[in-house]
């Protein structure tokens, strides 16, 4: 018999609730809590009156759950299932689809297949879609792969061909770019500073009101805290094996699919979380470096400028790229253990 465990880790990135600043009016914080793409959501803004900060979350809710409609890969409404089931014809997408696609095609391109959006035949075979887990036979595996090749997709302006079989799934870079968009959306508000935490991601703008950074606390693989860190103005996004997975005969299998091999991308490590400027980026490149593993990972840090990441293994060892050096350290059980700095 197989054993099932099934999760989502709602918070891999919890704020360090603790360091709330003393309670100014205009600092009193406006939060509001949903649940959509999967996950739990917390909003949290700042420097607004009470009345339009409501109003500003309602919108901002408003908004996740119609990014949710239009990305959702098992909805039959969505853009991305009429994409998927339409038989080789090409479809028309909205402004929002069209342009997560079009990032999300960049970046697949960008890590060299390790982010592959037409990932999905394969996620949908080891069962992540349904929560029916098994473990594919390697001839299925290689008769689905054919299926999978982000440079196959056709986005020409808002029109899009997939090859009759080929599969979108946008879960790996979703919630970063809804992060962006909420971000948008209360800097066009007026609010002064601001939060998210959309299941693994956290997402920040500016700095906390009385001008300090955030806090943000980096998820251990074993449960507790590993680390934390100091942001302002940035996405902090994990992508990790404990996140969803299950087990079967002592193994366990993650949710994060190597595109080169169909199967869970095991490389040692146990999360990555990237620090990014943009969400999208940030979501995109997590899942992209967790699939690489430490090796390539370095190597295309070192190639690509503008973000930072964490990497904890399953060994129990931490590294940091240098960016991080001055606003991340090692706590609770992790805290004596050595912190590896990546340099250029
Ligand atoms: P994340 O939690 O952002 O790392 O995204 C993981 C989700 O993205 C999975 O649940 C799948 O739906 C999808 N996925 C898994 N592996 C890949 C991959 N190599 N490239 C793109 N999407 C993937
Ligand atoms: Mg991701």
């Amino acid at each position: 018999m197989k054993s099932v465990r099934f999760f989502i880790l709602t918070l891999t990135l919890l704020l360090l609730a603790g360091c709330a600043a003393p309670a100014a009016p205009a600092a009193e914080p406006c939060r509001y809590e949903l649940a959509a793409m999967d996950t739990f959501m917390t909003l949290t803004i700042y420097g607004l009156p009470d009345e339009e900060a409501q109003a500003v979350l309602q919108q901002a809710a408003a908004r996740i759950h119609q990014l949710e409609e239009l990305l959702s890969v098992t909805s039959e409404d969505s853009e991305i299932y009429k994409a998927n089931h339409a038989g080789g014809e090409a479809v028309s997408l909205s402004a929002d689809t069209r342009e997560l696609l079009s990032e999300a095609l960049a970046l697949c391109r960008d890590t060299d297949g390790a982010l592959d959006v037409t990932i999905y035949p394969v996620v949908r075979a080891w069962g992540f879609t349904t929560g029916d887990y098994r473990v594919p036979e390697e001839a299925e595996l290689a008769t689905l792969l054919e299926k999978v090749d982000d440079t196959q997709a056709r986005l020409d302006g808002n029109r899009l061909a997939l090859p009759e079989g080929m599969e979108l799934d946008l879960g790996a870079v979703a919630k970063g770019w809804t992060g962006d968009r909420l971000m948008e959306l209360f800097r066009e508000a007026g609010a002064a500073s601001a939060i998210v935490e959309l299941g693994g991601n956290v997402q920040a703008l500016g700095a906390r009101p009385d001008g300090s950074p955030w806090r943000v606390a980096v998820q251990a693989p074993e449960g507790g805290y590993a680390g934390a860190l100091e942001i302002a103005d940035k996405a902090v996004i994990t992508s990790g094996g404990c996140q969803r997975y299950f087990e079967q005969d002592g193994v366990t299998y993650c949710h994060i699919i190597d595109p080169a091999t169909g199967r869970p991308a095991r490389t040692g490590l146990a999360s990555v979380t990237v620090v990014a400027d943009r969400g999208v980026r940030g979501d995109g490149l997590s899942t992209a470096l967790f699939v690489m593993g430490r090796e390539r990972a370095e190597a295309y840090w070192r190639e690509h400028p503008g973000f930072d990441f964490i990497l904890l293994g399953e060994d129990g060892t931490a590294a940091i790229t240098e960016g991080l050096e001055d606003c991340f350290s090692l706590c609770g059980a992790w805290e004596d253990r050595p912190l590896e700095i990546i340099r250029k």
